[in-house]
């Protein structure tokens, strides 16, 4: 037998079923000790399932990618087994390390260590460990059609370093994977650490056993999206108090990031935010974009679709006054984006100061603040980018004490500003 049916035959009937429930026989899983400086003392992170006695976390790789990966061995085009040829893979730019590495209660959320697994742990890879990164850093230039637009528009120069006559960015783009250490996630939210697993374990369908019965596990890879990071000019810069930084934080909309849809103000906002960021890298700054894999403030675009029917058929029309009731009524929160968490990826840059924050939003700038990160000035969006539809989200969001210049009153909020649903 070749090819997918060997493979599919392989997956059926030559291998037991290891339930991840109870430790496996003979493990001798390395600890992890949360926050030490050093990696190798740290030990690392094995969510790998070839050796199921080496595993010390919870859930695996890729997010919720994992789930295309175990269609992929179903339908017996991977195997089980595979481990991946990582050659070459090492981040093009360093990143760290920095001090905030070394504190547990700094970084929750993703492995500091995440982007260099293949060196940090290599005596252990090479003794037959499948350690796989969270982080991978690339480089890569960027051509977006409001950039060209602010260059002919004169709020953009080219320098032939960061920004190319003909409107080219270079960046350094980082992708990252939710690593969550659960003592200290728990924590961040002010809840036992066996309420917070519980929960998980529940409203995952029981996806996660070990979430209940392996406490001596405390770390899960959740199947989450994760984060990417746009750094603009040189990284080499991050973690110096002297280097000024401009950043915006951004949660995931499709339909406006990609398709343009002007409901909202998100491709604007993250447009701007670009702008931002470049122009602090000419000046000879560092411009960080972080993109959260947040759609619908995390609650997902069909209850986000669902919402703006709603919001459109209700009596009175679509208007400000009523914008977070309506996600309230289908989702039972308003948002679930939780950025609690959030600030974690600015303390692995090494960021310790914002000098410019392009955010109005104070869910985002109160955590940011909170975590120990100064912000010295937020850039509101300039009133002429707002697209047509987005009046009522941005009327809303001002009167729920987003940060503004300007503040509409009880009767603007009362207004029908947004268009009919088939308009
Ligand atoms: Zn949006």
């Amino acid at each position: 037998m070749t090819g997918p049916n060997r493979l599919r035959e392989g997956v059926r009937t030559s291998r037991p079923i290891v339930l991840t429930s109870h430790p496996a026989a003979g493990g001798a899983a390395p600890p992890v000790r949360w926050g030490a400086a050093d990696p190798v003392a740290r030990g690392p992170i094995v969510a790998t399932l070839t050796d199921p006695a080496a595993r010390n976390a919870i859930g695996t790789h890729s997010g919720a990618y994992s789930l295309y990966r175990a269609l992929a061995v179903a339908a017996g085009q991977l195997r089980a087994d595979h481990r991946p040829d990582l050659s070459d893979t090492r981040p093009a730019v360093p990143i760290g390390p920095f001090p905030q590495w070394a504190d547990p209660r700094r970084i929750v959320s993703l492995d500091p260590w995440g982007h260099v697994t293949s060196e940090a742990f290599a005596a252990r890879i090479a003794a037959g460990c499948d350690i796989r990164p969270t982080i991978a850093v690339t480089r890569a230039r960027l051509n977006m059609p409001e950039i060209d637009l602010a260059m002919r528009a004169g709020r953009l120069e080219p320098d032939g370093e960061v920004l190319t006559a003909a409107g080219d960015v270079r960046v350094t783009k980082i992708a990252i994977e939710p690593v969550w250490w659960l003592p200290g996630v728990a924590e961040r939210f002010g809840i036992a650490e066996g309420a917070l697993r519980r929960a998980l374990f529940e409203q995952t369908g029981g996806m996660f056993p070990e979430l209940v019965t392996r406490p001596d596990l405390r770390v899960f890879l959740p199947p989450i999206g994760g984060a990417s990071v746009y750094l603009f000019g040189d990284p080499a810069l991050l973690g110096r108090p002297d280097t000024r930084v401009a950043c915006r934080v951004h949660d995931e909309c499709n339909g406006s990031d990609v398709f343009g849809s002007d409901i909202c103000t998100c491709r604007p906002y993250l447009a701007h935010g670009v702008e931002v960021c470049i122009a602090m890298a000419q000046r000879g700054g560092v411009g960080v974009m972080v993109y959260n894999r947040k759609e619908g403030r995390a609650l997902g675009e069909v209850t986000k679709f669902l919402v703006y029917n709603a919001r459109k058929r209700q009596e009175g029309g679509d208007r400000a006054d009523a914008y977070f009731l309506r996600t309230e009524c289908v989702a039972g929160v308003s948002d679930m984006r939780f950025q609690e968490l959030m600030p974690d990826v600015l303390h692995w840059l090494g960021v310790t100061r914002i000098d410019e924050l392009v955010s109005m939003s104070n869910m985002k700038f109160g955590p940011i603040v909170d975590s120990g990160i100064e912000v010295v000035r937020r850039v509101p969006i300039p009133d002429g980018l707002i697209p047509a539809d987005a009046q009522v989200e941005m009327d809303a969001k001002k009167a729920a004490g987003y940060f503004a210049e300007t503040m509409p009153d009880a009767a603007e909020l009362k207004l029908a500003k947004g268009r009919g649903l088939l308009g």
